[in-house]
């Protein structure tokens, strides 16, 4: 069946317009556990229609920041606004948030209709209203066919439409959902992944997802927050935490990369020329074109993408800098990608990816090759922090 693609997106970033007032402000906020701090002193603000992530590792403090945005628990310090109104000490019940489980804690006696409809009879809705509701839910998350079958009697793909209907129903205006994906294979949870974002932008309604997943949080949000241990490393798009991570271990997070720790030896800014760094990696000259903080002498750290390093096996023009020869030692074939492990005279590796774009079997580069690595200056970049 042919699909049927909901409105053309265009761009979104309220976060940028100095007047834009945020839907939800987390201010100064802290959580302690007895005397562990699972979010510390945390500012962060989410727009209106945002489809916003929290990413990080096990433990970082994800669940717990939505957990109190949804009201399940209180900030130890600081407050969370939400359309400029403090909402501390409001019950779960009646913050305008829903909150969809990674378990989707469906009732397993009750049909799909039932489930949806559940939320709804709680808060006293009359039976036309339910039934209207009801109806429109299994309509935007296509179950209207198996109204009537039990959880017990769904894939996992449709229960976890069940819990999004459900979730949705009560029409709430920030969905929060804690792993939403998780328990679905790779194949579903890509699709899902757009379904869920046409759901967002049909609605217009304001998302927070926490996730551990990096590409999920990349192809789903309008932007992502890194966590590590209860702080915020950076908030930005998915293709500036990608490109211009602010730090090793937001590079490090995000996708695959080479990092290799170096010193500044110059730095200039000729007028009407972009700035370019020169380091040296452990003997490795790197040029590279950014602003850059740092002065002459600091440690810093190169990192580049295995993708923007070229991999040749005649010697490039240039291998003054931006250049290293060495070994192929291994070769992992992802069908659409090659990764080259390539590794110098000095015991480095660097990782090196190349697009399979012909149909060979036979590559022409293949294990204990001697090759060169190249970039361009403005491939990599100069990590400070
Ligand atoms: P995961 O991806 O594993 O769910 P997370 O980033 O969502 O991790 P949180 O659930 O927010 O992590 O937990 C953050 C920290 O706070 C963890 O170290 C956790 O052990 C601790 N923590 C959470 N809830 C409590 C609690 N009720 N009592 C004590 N410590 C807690």
């Amino acid at each position: 069946m042919a699909k049927t693609l909901g409105p053309v997106k265009r761009k979104f970033a309220p976060w940028t317009d100095p007047n834009a007032v945020p839907f939800i402000r987390f201010e100064n906020i802290t959580k302690r556990y007895g005397d562990f701090t699972a979010v510390s002193n945390l500012n962060l603000d989410i727009y209106e229609r945002e489809f916003f992530s929290l990413l990080g590792p096990s433990g970082c403090g994800k669940t717990t920041l939505m957990r109190m945005l949804a009201g399940f628990e209180e900030p130890t310090e600081g407050r969370i606004l939400l359309q400029g109104h403090d909402i501390s000490g409001v019950p779960p019940h009646r913050r305008p948030t829903n909150m969809m489980f990674q378990s989707y804690a469906l009732f397993p006696h009750m049909s799909v209709e039932k489930n949806i409809a559940f939320g709804l009879e709680q808060d006293n809705l009359s039976k036309g209203e339910i039934a209207a509701r009801v109806q429109e839910m299994l309509k935007l998350v296509k179950l209207e066919d198996f109204a009537k079958r039990k959880p017990g009697q769904l894939s996992g793909g449709q229960r976890q439409r069940v819990a999004l209907a459900r979730s949705l129903a009560k029409r709430p205006k920030v969905l929060l959902l804690d792993e939403p994906l998780g328990a679905l294979d790779r194949k579903l949870r890509e699709e899902t992944q757009f379904e869920l974002m046409d759901i967002q932008h049909t609605l217009g309604l304001t998302f927070l997802i926490v996730t551990h997943d990096q590409e999920e949080a990349m192809t789903v949000s309008d932007r992502i927050a890194v966590m590590d241990k209860g702080v915020i490393v950076q908030v930005d798009t998915p293709a500036e935490i990608y490109e211009a991570p602010n730090s090793r271990y937001v590079a490090d997070f995000i996708g695959d990369i080479n990092i290799m720790e170096g010193g500044i030896v110059s730095k200039s800014a000729e007028p009407g020329q972009a700035p370019v760094v020169t380091l040296d990696c452990d003997g490795l000259p790197v040029t590279v074109e950014q602003e850059c903080a740092a002065t002459t002498g600091d440690r810093v750290a190169f990192a580049i993408r295995p993708e923007k390093v070229r991999i040749t096996l005649d010697q490039p023009e240039n291998t003054a800098s931006n250049a290293a020869y060495g070994e192929v030692w291994d070769i992992g074939y992802l069908g659409d990608f090659s990764v080259f492990l390539v590794s110098l005279a000095d015991g480095r590796i660097i990782r090196a990816a190349q697009a399979n774009v012909s149909r060979l079997v036979d590559r022409p580069i293949t294990f204990g090759d001697m090759v060169w690595l190249t970039w361009p200056k403005d491939a990599g970049l100069v990590l400070t922090r």
